[in-house]
């Protein structure tokens, strides 16, 4: 097999997805190609799709807030229907449970009044009126269940408060906004091509030529864009350009959980996705009154590194639920604790500074996006719009690494500084964790 495009883009999760309708959207001969069945089949799959603006760096905050209005704004931004339905954004709200000595809480307050992000604090009284189901004592720094004192260790007296963002929430289905973005994409032309695994990038005349399968076929395009997840080091070493990054990424294995919701708790109305960093946490509701809980990796918990991500073990694990769960049952003491665990194990794609990487590489017309690190699905169709005027500027000529490119945002007309997500950074040293 060989065709000729103007762009591959190797991947087709809901990034790789929303960087083909983007290029799309201008006119590029564009094909996804991924190695799976179908889209979404990656890490998108395993998603909890939450939806926030919660990041430690200004920059973090207004790609996300833009990101709020792609979600609300889902048909349209599309512009065409989906015979298998497209996916919903419960406009629930996102909420922050804090301690008053929480040093990156006030940073990202800072930046939702600087981004203009609507939002609430809530004292200690508010935050019982909503939540009568929660014990919101402080109980951190968080703690391993082994340690003796794990559940009877009283709290400290000390109530938190929360910052509530009503423009968050969650997406009701990961996989299905990966199909939604192909069918868009299609539409205008775009392709897909599943079960084709890129086992070289080709290069000619000291630029990229297009890409090789492993059943030795080859497609020729000028331009290839890296967006394969967790296998995304692996890619680019293939491209020849791992070595030339400041910022790299690499595997690490995750699991969520899903457990009932207390008798007479109806948590899918009263509750909201929910970041509890005193307990280590995050948790959301999940449909037939469900939670679904993962972990905020505190420093009690050693990272779970992958570094072959063919082969990830995607059942749950019994300690990694009894560690989740137990620690949510300290903020929800009556929650029912199955004895068998429910969830799915999947990698992150972190990065030394747990923030992505949109950018060009050292090799002409190579483009990544990369190092998602737990916390990009939100970002998903914005990082299509900047992939895609990154790759036309710097293919009009633009010196990104040295005068980065400035866009703005779609929606809210926010301004984001691309080169914010270079390659080439020094790591940002307030993002340490997935929360990013
Ligand atoms: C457990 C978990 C929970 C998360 N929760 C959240 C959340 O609540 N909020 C949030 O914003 N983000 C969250 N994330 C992060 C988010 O889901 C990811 O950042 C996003 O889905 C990544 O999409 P992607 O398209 O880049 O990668 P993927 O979905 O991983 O897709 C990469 C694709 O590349 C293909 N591929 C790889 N190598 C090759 C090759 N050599 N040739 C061809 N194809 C190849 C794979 O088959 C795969 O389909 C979570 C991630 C995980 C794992």
């Amino acid at each position: 097999m060989a065709m000729t495009k103007d762009v591959v883009v190797i991947g087709a999760g809901v990034i790789g997805c929303a960087v083909g309708y983007e290029l799309a959207r201008r006119g590029f001969r564009c094909v996804n190609v991924d190695r799976a069945p179908t889209a979404g089949y990656g890490s998108t799959s395993s998603s909890s799709t939450i939806v926030r603006a919660h990041y430690s760096t200004r920059d973090g905050v207004a790609m996300a807030y833009e990101g709020f209005s792609y979600w609300r704004h889902w048909a349209e931004y599309l512009e065409t229907t989906d015979a298998g339905g497209l996916a919903r954004f419960v406009n629930c709200g996102f909420l922050s449970l804090e301690s008053h000595d929480d040093a990156i809480g006030r940073r990202v307050r800072q930046h939702y009044l600087t981004v203009g992000v609507e939002h609430e604090i809530l004292d200690a009284r508010q935050l019982a009126d909503r939540l009568p189901f929660c014990d919101l004592r402080r109980f951190g720094p968080p703690k391993r269940p082994e340690a003796p004192d794990f559940f009877n260790e009283p709290p400290v007296d000390d109530r938190l408060e929360g910052i509530f963002t009503p423009g968050a929430g969650y997406i009701n289905d990961a996989q299905l906004t990966a199909y939604n973005l192909q069918r868009a994409a299609e539409r205008l032309g775009g392709q897909f091509l599943f079960g084709h695994e890129v086992t070289d990038i080709v290069k000619e005349g000291g630029r990229t030529a297009g890409v090789r399968f492993a059943d030795g076929g080859v497609c020729w395009a000028p331009v290839v864009v890296n967006v394969t997840g967790p296998h995304s080091a692996a890619v680019n070493r293939l491209a020849g350009v791992a070595d030339t990054m400041r910022v790299t990424t690499r595997p690490m294995r995750h699991e969520v959980h899903v457990v009932p919701s207390p008798a007479g708790v109806d948590f899918e109305q009263a509750g909201c996705p929910t970041m509890d960093s005193d307990l280590g946490i995050y948790f959301r509701p999940q449909a037939g009154n469900m939670i679904m809980v993962g972990s905020l990796d505190p420093p009690c918990d050693p990272p779970d590194w992958c570094d072959d991500p063919d082969r990830v073990d995607h059942q749950v694990t019994e300690p990694q639920f009894q560690l989740q769960v137990f620690r949510l049952a300290r903020r929800i003491p009556a929650l029912p604790i199955p004895r068998t665990p429910l969830g799915v194990a999947d990698l992150y794609d972190v990065s030394s500074d747990w923030l992505p990487i949109y950018d060009r590489s050292d090799l002409p017309g190579f483009y990544m996006a990369v190092g998602t690190s737990g916390n990009q699905f939100k970002n998903a169709a914005v990082a299509g719009h900047l992939m895609a005027e990154l790759i036309s500027a710097c293919e009009n000529g633009l010196d990104h690494d040295g005068e980065p490119l400035q866009i703005r945002g779609r929606f809210t007309g926010q301004a984001i500084d691309v080169g914010f997500f270079s390659r080439l950074r020094d790591p940002v040293a307030s993002s340490s964790s997935v929360m990013g």
